[in-house]
């Protein structure tokens, strides 16, 4: 189940990173060799009594001028519109309620999302002081204050905020449709693929209230199956406004990832890899998604010969060498060709990422890979896993009761899981080892 999104949205300097901050904790990223996104503080988990969602920060671009800041917020507000379940508008205190803060409050709840009155800069404890009540007049319900340096008022925001999710239709809208979401940068040939696919299937664009979070998801029916595009309305608009700014478009593709079973990383032929393409995967890697890379406008490349598919795609590995599993495809969007290909290959991804292998034949796996290249040893004592099980996929998870932890390194890890690919074939998915102490 895809986790609800909440964003933050406000004037420059009002404290939304800091808040931002505060709520999701100072978390320090795990990651080994793969060039995440984890770090960005614009988009991380936050947990509340158990319960969990996203936490965007929708600002985080500099003011230039009043109407500058205006169609900012415009932008920040729209985003949060369209993609969240919940919105927190944050306020000062100390400025009192502004022109852009009315402005953004009308179209909030214009909008009839859920939506959160955060008054920030609340510092002293105890009762607000009386320019706080100025705050309902934004016509939001009970405003909340808080200090976001301090931490007070915290847990009452949370509180409300988690109120307004309604947890039980996100678990309703997990459908038969295997979800989508194809990603890259601008110019990549995104919305020519989908106008292909879509040109030539028969097509619903979804507008199924209460089934999808999302109007400007598309849905395919073809001789493949069911796919639920996501966000590809975002896409085939080509708001040249809102995604030219590169915070909006990758607060998209995260949020887009996020919803999505596979995702397709789109690659531009004459132009090959870019920093902004492995960040995205990182993410997309990182979430446990499906994952393909798509290299678009095949057709463009001049003098191809009978190598040039195999030595792009050599040199397109070692971008990608932090998720060695992913398939490539090479098609062109513009003269179709192989872009059916796309299909069969998305519906093996999402098989593999769902894919779940009995705890006999995982033994059985162990027992043979252990015979064959010992476990580790660390003075005197030797490594011994005692039984591996699959609990849970998408990714396809597996525990691994050990007699230690620390004698179970990460190339032992790496070991195992290229094993668990040899025998079942797991291409396009990311797979996660666990281990478990057992004395
Ligand atoms: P953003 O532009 O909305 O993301 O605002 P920032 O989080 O960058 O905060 C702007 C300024 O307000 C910084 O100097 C923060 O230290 C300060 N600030 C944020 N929250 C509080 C708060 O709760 N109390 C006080 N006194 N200052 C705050
Ligand atoms: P998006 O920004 O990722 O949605 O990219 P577009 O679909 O708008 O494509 C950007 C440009 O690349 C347009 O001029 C397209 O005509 C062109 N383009 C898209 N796909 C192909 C392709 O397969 N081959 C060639 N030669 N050009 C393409």
């Amino acid at each position: 189940m895809s986790k609800p999104i909440v964003a933050v949205v406000g004037r420059p300097n009002v404290g939304k990173s800091t808040l931002f901050n505060k709520l999701t904790g100072q978390r320090l990223a795990i990651v080994e060799d793969t060039p995440g996104v984890t770090r960005d503080r614009i988009y991380a988990p936050c947990e509340w009594l158990g319960q969990e969602f996203m936490l965007v920060d929708t600002g985080g671009i500099e003011p230039f001028s009043d109407d500058v800041i205006l169609s900012q917020m415009r932008r920040q507000a729209q985003l949060a519109i369209d993609k969240a379940d919940v919105i927190i508008l944050v306020t000062d205190l100390r400025s009192g309620v502004t022109a852009t803060d009315q402005e953004v409050a009308s179209m909030l709840l214009k909008s009839r999302k859920p939506l959160v009155l955060c008054v920030n800069k609340c510092d002293r404890v105890g009762d607000p002081p009386p320019e706080f009540y100025e705050f309902y007049n934004l016509g939001l319900g009970d405003p909340i204050a808080v200090s976001s340096v301090h931490g007070h008022g915290t847990g009452d925001l949370l509180d409300t905020v988690c109120a307004k999710i309604d947890f039980s239709r996100l678990a309703r809208e997990e459908g038969d449709r295997i979800s989508v979401a194809i990603i890259g940068k601008p110019n990549v040939g995104k919305s020519s693929l989908v106008n292909r696919i879509a040109g030539e299937e028969r097509t619903i664009v979804s507008e199924i209230a209460g089934t999808t979070r999302d109007a400007t998801d598309t849905e395919i029916d073809n001789a493949h199956g069911r796919y639920l595009f996501i966000d590809t309305a975002g896409i085939r608009r080509k708001s040249k406004v809102t995604d030219s700014i590169e915070h909006f478009s990758v607060l998209r593709a995260y949020m887009a990832v996020d919803r999505a079973q596979v995702c397709v990383i789109m690659i531009d032929a004459t132009e090959g890899f870019t920093e902004q393409d492995s960040k995205i995967a990182g993410y997309a890697h990182e979430q446990g998604k499906g994952c393909i890379v798509a290299v678009n406008k095949w057709d463009a490349v001049e003098d191809k010969n009978d190598r040039t598919m195999q030595e792009f795609q050599k040199k397109l590995e070692q971008d990608f060498s932090f998720m060695s599993y992913v398939p490539f495809i090479f098609f062109s969007a513009r003269t179709g060709q192989r872009v059916d290909n796309l299909f069969p290959l998305i519906n093996q991804v999402a098989a593999n990422n769902a894919m779940r292998i009995t705890t006999g034949a995982l033994n059985d796996l162990l027992a043979h890979a252990t015979a064959r290249v010992q476990p580790p040893s660390d003075k005197g004592k030797r490594l011994k896993i005692y039984y591996i099980t699959q609990p849970s996929t998408c990714p396809p998870s597996f525990v691994c009761f050990v007699n230690s932890k620390e004698l179970f390194h990460f190339s032992y890890q790496r070991y195992l899981e290229n094993q668990i690919r040899e025998s079942f074939g797991l291409s396009g998915t990311p797979v996660r080892i666990i281990a478990r102490e057992r004395g």
